[in-house]
């Protein structure tokens, strides 16, 4: 960080960056609205627990108001969404809600639209609106309102391909806001790192011959969708910006963290993006109930500030970080939370849930990140680890 401007200490905040912008923060009831069956995993609760938690936050100043900029949400329009998905598609989903509320009124129980996907009467509304918001935080960065920003919304978007709804996922929101930052703002090159523990074959798929969109996806392999081999790399003039790390069920820290630093950041340093996307999905996390992974919060924010530290590097902090996946209640608030902190450039942590269980065995990261080195053309980057890559189990969990 430069020492840009030099305040009278007594009006200095917390923060040692007071020159930073704000982070943006988009949220709106309205992603409550679209409702599923009961024992879905896929619940409102998921995002209306995390805004209640990093609203708590911000009234207590633990998270420091002037660090953030609360922002309206707003639908993402027919033109907006057709830069990714065929305008039939949408006609498709909204004729589906439209058809729902006229059998059924607008308290309607959820009925099936796709493998995984429900539709309720507010999803229309809620999904064009998870597609919008990370569109307002674009524009909020590009007229130098904000630095960053977070869209904590829900459906969530990385399993949507053009023209299929899958995964509990409708419009593809992440890259949605690829094209928008291309087409309003002039970012062509647009990094997607994707650290969901599912494989976002709808993000893959609708940039697979995108040599301007690199994709980079850790993921636990094999697993639900099935898709994200290492081997998948692109075709055409997207042939090496499609990335897959596929990761075995209980990685934890010590895979991820080299992972991060020696395949993301070279080939970020070789891409150079122009904005950043992160498609935040927190069921790598050890308690969430579908996966078997074995991240912490505090893995998670590690693995965030990398890629707040990569969009500082390349494009001036452009990065807009969207909800994905993660059906841990309390782990989806804490790392939501977390999220927030790192992306205004604080290492904060909130956790009460600490670290996985250790396991009596080790994953070989070094042959996982060779072998992905040599299939990238990489060259091994080893930026100095932030902290050891096994670590203690601490004695209390951290609040
Ligand atoms: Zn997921």
């Amino acid at each position: 960080m430069s020492e840009e401007t030099t305040q009278n200490p007594s009006e200095q905040i917390s923060d040692d960056t007071p020159a930073r912008l704000p982070t943006a923060l988009v949220y709106d009831d309205a992603f409550l609205a679209h409702r599923v069956p009961n024992d879905f995993p896929e619940v409102p609760e998921r995002v209306g627990l995390a805004i209640a938690m990093i609203e708590a936050l911000l009234a207590e100043g633990t998270l420091p108001a002037e660090h953030v900029l609360r922002l309206p949400v707003r639908a993402a329009n027919m033109e907006e969404l057709a830069a990714v998905h065929p305008e039939a598609y949408v006609e498709r989903v909204r004729q589906a809600v439209a058809d729902l509320v006229e059998a059924g009124g607008e308290h309607a129980k959820p009925r099936r639209f796709a493998t995984e996907v429900y539709i309720s009467p507010g999803s229309y509304d809620a999904a064009t609106k998870a597609a919008g918001a990370p569109l307002v935080i674009l524009d909020a960065i590009g007229e130098g309102h904000a630095r960053n920003g977070y869209a904590l919304v829900r459906p969530p978007g990385h399993h949507a391909s053009a023209d299929r709804a899958m995964g509990f996922c409708i419009f593809n929101n992440v890259a949605v806001a690829a094209r928008y930052a291309q087409r309003k703002w002039g970012w062509q090159r647009v990094l997607i790192v994707d650290y969901d523990v599912h494989h976002g074959n709808g993000t893959q798929d609708i940039f697979y011959e995108d040599g301007d969109v690199l994709y980079f996806s850790t993921h636990q392999y094999p697993f639900y969708p099935g898709t994200g081999d290492s081997t998948d790399r692109g075709t055409g003039a997207g042939l090496g910006s499609t990335v897959n790390a596929p990761l075995p069920a209980e990685s934890g820290w010590s895979v991820y963290d080299p992972i991060f630093r020696q395949v993301l950041w070279p080939l970020a340093d070789r891409f150079k993006p122009d904005a950043v996307l992160l498609s935040a999905g927190f069921d790598a996390h050890w308690q969430d109930p579908l996966a078997q992974m074995q991240l912490s919060t505090a893995d998670y924010s590690d693995l965030s500030r990398e890629v707040v530290e990569i969009a500082d590097t390349y494009c001036a902090g452009r990065l807009v970080a969207v909800q994905e996946g993660g059906y841990n209640l309390d782990a989806v608030a804490q790392c939501a939370s977390t999220l927030m902190f790192a992306l205004t450039g604080s290492d904060k942590i909130v956790d009460n849930l600490g670290l996985a269980p250790p396991l009596n065995y080790r994953w070989n990261e070094e042959a996982i990140v060779r072998a992905l080195l040599d299939l990238h053309d990489l060259t091994g980057y080893r930026r100095k680890p932030r902290k050891p890559q096994v670590r203690e189990q601490p004695a209390k969990p951290q609040e």
